[in-house]
């Protein structure tokens, strides 16, 4: 449990709560707002941070018993950073960008915590890819380096799942990134304010079937937080709900001798220190 980390559920009674784990609890947070959230409130509360929320009419939630959301209800821009970890562009063969590798993906391919993670029916080469995900909470344009962290409400996991014979059909990565229910995102949401700045200094790792795949330290990301949205906020406006995936380290399934690609009933997990554990479970397509 992420120590006053922020979680969208569905509740044993079918209804969805905007929660937050508080003194050894997860608590529903729908009492504490007489309008009732949208993102915009919802990412404004993560944004004051967990020692700032103070609850009054919270109710206890049974975190055995509910249904894990996408931490956003309507995912915005989901923008991706390719071969953003000097070894991982190195051991796909790749020279570390000049300018970082953008891509999008669309909401429809991700999926939340606890659901699975979809095999599609035309390939068998699904790899995992451990991410920090930036939720971006207000909107910013022509950000600068001192001000750029001044739009982020928080940070979640992230599982960028590649089909890796589509991503190369063409020169452009975007098939292989958007087949529906590849895209693992959340459990938590952790307000910026209670981790540090950037979310720099924190073990990333991916385990598959509880081995350890991948583990880095987001210090060594090539691009910083705060450079990625310098960067995109030259081109585009960001708004409340966008997702930034800020790439993954060494360790994905297909540059292994022999490769390994995510069978059906595999677990996975994404785990970043003080933020969270995402775990989802290996389907085949229906
Ligand atoms: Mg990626």
């Amino acid at each position: 449990m992420a120590t006053n980390g922020f979680a969208r559920i569905k509740a044993v009674d079918g209804k969805v709560h905007r929660s937050m784990w508080k003194d050894g609890m997860l608590k529903s947070l729908e009492a504490e707002s007489t309008e009732g959230f949208d993102d915009r409130s919802w990412l404004d509360l993560v944004m004051r941070g967990g020692e700032e929320v103070h609850l009054t009419h919270a109710e206890p939630l049974d975190h055995h018993r509910v249904e894990w959301l996408l931490p956003v209800a309507r995912p915005g821009k989901i923008i991706c950073l390719g071969l953003n970890y000097a070894a991982h562009a190195a051991e796909g063969g790749n020279a570390a960008p000049e300018y970082p590798a953008f891509f999008f993906r669309g909401a429809t391919s991700l999926i939340p915590h606890g659901a699975p993670l979809i095999r599609p029916r035309v390939s068998d080469k699904l790899d995992f890819e451990a991410e920090l995900a930036v939720v971006i909470g207000r909107a910013g344009r022509h950000l600068t380096e001192s001000n750029a962290l001044d739009v982020v409400a928080g940070y979640t996991c992230f599982n960028d799942g590649t089909l890796r014979d589509y991503q190369r059909k063409a020169s452009q990565w975007t098939i292989g990134k958007n087949f529906d229910g590849t895209g693992a995102l959340g459990p938590w949401l952790v307000s910026a304010r209670d981790l540090p700045a950037g979310a720099a200094g924190l073990r990333i790792e991916s385990l598959l079937n509880g081995k350890v795949m991948q583990s880095d330290d987001t210090s060594n990301m090539i691009v910083t937080v705060q450079q990625a949205l310098v960067l995109l906020s030259e081109v585009m406006t960001l708004e409340p709900g966008d997702i930034i995936a800020m790439g993954t380290p060494s360790g994905v399934g297909y540059a292994r001798k022999p490769p390994v690609f995510m069978q059906e009933g595999d677990q996975i997990e994404i785990s970043i220190s003080g933020i969270g554990v995402l775990t989802n479970q290996i389907a085949r397509e229906p």
